[in-house]
């Protein structure tokens, strides 16, 4: 049987009990409902979220601040509750409980990010090696173009054939350049 790796979590234990051993551990952290009321939003989100989109999704009978927010924030990746990524020059938060460890495409025109589970990463990974390091887990972001946007740029070559720069908007002239960067790299990875 495949065991599935997952981030260090034991499934018996629910969420809640999770922080409240973390917290007792730490000692003199008060059990506010705030964190609990947080918690239990992240515990049930889709995806990679801002600190200010897991804001918005707080019931809105509930006063959360941005501090209370960051801090809680970061007391649920430290008890492994929630992964941090910087992805797209922000930092996101993503669920942890009970999810296998796992690698990200991102497309650099829409910013769209899609998970993904690929063994043979890990399996690169487990062979680098890191003197006097010991290395914990691996996650990778892979940075491209989406086939959506592939086609939006193909169409836009075609219409720069036709058309003059000046005559585009401020968006394709933004795809332009992210088309003209994928032609550099793809020089560079031949
Ligand atoms: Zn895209
Ligand atoms: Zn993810």
């Amino acid at each position: 049987m495949r065991e599935t790796k997952s981030n260090g979590n034991s499934s018996k234990e629910s969420p809640c009990e999770i922080l409240d051993r973390y917290m007792t551990v730490q000692g003199g952290m008060r059990r506010t409902p705030e964190r609990y009321t947080i918690l239990e939003v992240v515990m049930q989100m889709k995806g990679h979220h801002s600190a200010d989109e897991i804001l918005a999704m707080m019931p809105s009978s509930f006063h959360v601040s941005r501090a209370t927010m960051y801090s809680t924030l970061s007391l649920l990746v430290k008890c492994n509750l929630l992964f941090e990524h910087y992805m797209n020059g922000a930092t996101l938060y993503e669920c942890a409980y009970n999810r296998p460890v796992h690698h990200h495409y991102i497309c650099t025109g829409c910013n769209k990010i899609w998970d993904v589970q690929d063994d043979s990463i890990e399996q690169a990974a487990s062979k680098v090696r890191t003197p006097r390091f010991k290395k914990l887990r691996c996650s990778t972001y892979i940075y491209g173009i989406c086939n959506i946007c592939q086609a939006k740029l193909a169409r836009l070559k075609k219409k720069m054939e036709r058309e003059k720069l000046a005559n585009m908007t401020r968006e394709e002239k933004r795809f332009a350049r992210i088309g003209e960067e994928l032609s550099e790299a793809a020089e560079w990875f031949k």
